[in-house]
């Protein structure tokens, strides 16, 4: 376990990569040294603007593989009046900011077993890191990548999920749009659409990782452990 510790970065780039959707890349100061685990996340320290306000914390998963460090990246969406997504929103390169971690628990936990990762909108973070962390082992095990989003344009980093998939015979990656618009090619649908063409078969010597919205975390967990007789260790949980 890494004990979470406060430090400083400086922002190197901050991109829309998606709508309404941002991936800002940070250098961790060189008098901290700062490890994590791939799936964790960090808390960062949203400064009060005016009087009336308090400082507050928000957390985001680091979106890239731990060999990259001292610098990550995050994918953060910016909502109406948020404070912690205005606060990444306005960053411009150079500026600083204060954060604090490793903090979780989530990410792989047998380096033997296939991955199946299953993720709705920014719970994608933590998935492009894993996805990072396999590629640089050149998907030993096999990766299996199931990325829902409401529409095509929420999906963030989906052209590297395709070059790594075409780059990659063991990686797969499905795309899964529910309300997609019209003229739209490819899978529409939830999550759980992939999930009906499967059996308990492709869920042997696997593990699941699952992140996204809570309603769709507890459904997709649910159905794996009662209906695909997973091994409930085998499944890996993080809704937000
Ligand atoms: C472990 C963990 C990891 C996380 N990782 C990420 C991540 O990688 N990327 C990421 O973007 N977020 C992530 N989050 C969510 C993040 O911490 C914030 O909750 C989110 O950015 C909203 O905070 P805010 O300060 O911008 O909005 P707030 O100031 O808290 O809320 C402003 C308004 O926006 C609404 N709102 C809040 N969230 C959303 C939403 N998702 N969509 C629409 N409206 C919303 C609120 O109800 C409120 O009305 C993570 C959360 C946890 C617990």
């Amino acid at each position: 376990m890494i004990k979470p510790q406060p430090f400083t970065a400086t922002v190197l780039s901050n991109e829309y990569i998606a709508k309404e959707t941002r991936k800002t890349v940070f250098k961790i100061h060189s008098d901290f040294n700062i490890q994590f685990t791939t799936g964790q996340f960090f808390n960062i320290t949203v400064p009060a603007k005016n009087p009336d306000e308090k400082m507050v914390m928000r957390a985001y998963s680091i979106a890239s593989s731990s060999s990259r460090l001292p610098e990550f990246e995050l994918c953060v969406k910016v909502v109406e009046n948020g404070r912690g997504s205005g606060y990444i929103d306005e960053m411009q390169k150079g500026d600083e900011i204060k954060m604090m971690g490793p903090f979780g628990h989530f990410g792989k936990k047998d380096e033997t077993k296939k991955t199946i990762m299953i993720a709705t909108g920014t719970g994608i973070a933590p998935m492009k890191a894993i996805c990072d962390e396999l590629s640089e082992n050149e998907f030993k095990n096999a990766g299996i990548l199931i990325f829902g989003v409401s529409q095509h344009e929420y999906a963030s980093y989906d052209e590297y999920f395709s070059t790594m998939s075409e780059k990659y015979e063991n990686f797969e990656y499905k795309l899964y749009v529910s309300r997609p618009k019209e003229g739209f090619i490819g899978n529409a649908g939830r999550v759980t659409a992939w999930l009906e063409n499967t059996t308990a078969s492709d869920f042997k010597n696997a593990e699941v990782l699952i992140c996204g919205n809570p309603a769709m975390v507890k459904e997709v967990k649910n159905i794996l452990i009662t209906d695909r007789e997973m091994d409930k260790k085998d499944v890996i949980v993080e809704a937000y």
